[in-house]
């Protein structure tokens, strides 16, 4: 509405105040041209036409004096009260004589100005012309109202009276409509958002409306999925934890009791309660250390500790903690390994996914047990797999496994997992820039790999999980 007044405040300005001035000269420049016209139609002898022709066409009155000031030929479109008819009436030249005077005291050839004829009550332009030309010399005289102008100014505003009316009505039925689309979808987003603040999960962010709306409710609702998907992983972790944590402690209990009531006496049977005891002392503080450790690579707390070693060495001896498991239970591990590359890395990090990489897929790898640990030299990195033949991830659930606090359906464990060790191995394959994803089929087992770049750049790019 202001951009509106102000257009038109400077409409009627310019329309106004302007446009009357601005007609005179215009007209006055009209004069002068035509003045033009008329002396080269004179040097070619054919005068008379063009002065008809102009004094009809312009309404004007259009005299040719010789230098003495006798009339040779003139025009007539104005009436009978013209300044200059009047001059040819009455034979006394006078008005065509005050204006030749004041040419001549201009030292001009041309003058012109604008006079009111009390005669015909209006405003007229006179213009005088001295000329000499091969024909011959003399004054020309042009005398025109400037009532046309005027007539059309006074239509001119008349009509910017309307435009105004109706431009102001537009521009309301605009500014209505334009803040009713514009704000409306917005106020309704802004309730919906004050809900979702207040946790109801269930909202929808569903503005059709313009654009940028529609994206900015589409933004909202993706966050809304994001936040309401961390709150149930959260809730979730919450439960897991704690009834990770309230198995291990119900042993401790339960063996410790048992040492006191019944087996304290008999050294060996208590040293097998104290060992069961002390495992799930271990579980309990695996637990609490994968925790901080989650939490302190999520916070950014962590500096990687590099140094280069053999890729060989290192899956060698994660392997052999794993000779009890394979000798016990039965589980076939082993490495299919490439030629041997010197890498660089944090060692302990490197060694802890790897582990949580072996113990996930011994923990899934169902009846087969069958486990391989794969190199893969490429040309700038090293990829290793580790592939299971168990029941694999469902297409669904595939996104999920890295995230934190997601944990798939019980199994029996062979291995202690707190559901945190995919989303500490991301943070740690993160933190080195090192690529890394899982492939899985349903049913028939999951590979879970990463790559080892072996020329790391100094600022790495956030790898492409
Ligand atoms: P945890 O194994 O302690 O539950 P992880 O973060 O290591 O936690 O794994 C998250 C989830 O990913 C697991 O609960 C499981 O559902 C799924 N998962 C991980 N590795 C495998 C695998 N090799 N085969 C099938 N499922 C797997």
């Amino acid at each position: 509405m202001v951009f509106t007044v102000l257009i038109l405040l400077l409409l009627w300005v310019f329309q106004y105040f302007f446009l009357a001035r601005y007609y005179r000269s215009a007209r006055i420049r009209d004069m002068s041209n035509i003045s033009d016209k008329l002396i080269s139609a004179y040097s070619k002898g054919d005068i008379a036409n063009e002065m008809k022709r102009m004094a009809f066409d312009n309404s004007m009155c259009i005299v040719v004096t010789d230098t003495s000031g006798r009339v040779s030929i003139a025009e007539n479109n104005l009436g009978s009260i013209s300044y200059f008819m009047l001059d040819l009436m009455n034979s006394s030249g006078y008005n065509m004589h005050l204006i030749k005077q004041e040419l001549a005291e201009s030292r001009k050839d041309e003058l012109t100005k604008i006079v009111k004829n009390e005669n015909i009550k209006s405003e007229e332009i006179l213009l005088c012309r001295k000329f000499e030309t091969s024909a011959g010399s003399g004054y020309l005289y042009i005398e025109a109202s400037v009532d046309p102008v005027d007539s059309t100014v006074s239509i001119i505003r008349q009509q910017l009276i309307y435009i105004t009316i109706i431009i102001f009505e537009l521009a309301f039925i605009i500014t209505l409509f334009i803040s009713k689309r514009l704000s409306a979808p917005i106020v309704h987003i802004t309730g919906t958002a004050k809900k979702f603040a207040s946790g109801d999960f269930s909202v929808k962010f569903e503005e059709k409306g313009y654009r940028e709306v529609g994206e900015l409710s589409e933004v909202l609702e993706n966050a809304k999925d994001e936040i309401s998907k961390v709150n149930k992983l959260r809730t979730d972790l919450i439960a897991n934890i704690s009834h990770d944590l309230r198995t291990p402690l119900t042993m401790v209990k339960a063996y410790a009791e048992m040492i006191r009531d019944l087996s304290g006496d008999d050294p060996e049977k208590r040293n097998e309660h104290l060992g069961i005891i002390i495992d799930e002392a271990d579980r309990l503080s695996n637990l609490v250390n994968n925790i901080l450790e989650l939490s302190k690579l999520e916070s950014g707390n962590i500096e990687l500790k590099y140094s280069d070693f053999s890729l060989h060495d290192k899956i060698n001896s994660v392997l052999t903690r794993y000779t009890l498991l394979i000798e016990q239970n039965g589980y076939d591990i082993s490495f299919e390994p490439d030629e041997d590359r010197t890498i660089h890395a944090d060692a302990e990090k490197l060694d802890q996914v790897l582990y949580n990489f072996i113990n996930n897929a011994i923990n899934y790898s169902g009846e087969q047990k069958v486990i391989r640990i794969r190199q893969i030299n490429r040309e700038d990195a090293v990829r290793i797999e580790v592939s299971d033949n168990g029941k694999g991830i469902s297409k669904e659930l595939l996104p999920k496994v890295f995230d934190r606090y997601y944990r798939g359906e019980k199994v029996k464990r062979d291995v202690v997992g707190t559901g945190l060790g995919l989303s500490i191995c991301k943070e740690i394959l993160k933190k080195h820039g090192f690529a890394f994803g899982v492939q899985s089929e349903e049913g028939k087992g999951s590979t879970f790999w990463f790559e080892v770049r072996l020329h790391p750049a100094k600022e790495l790019p956030a790898a492409k999980v």
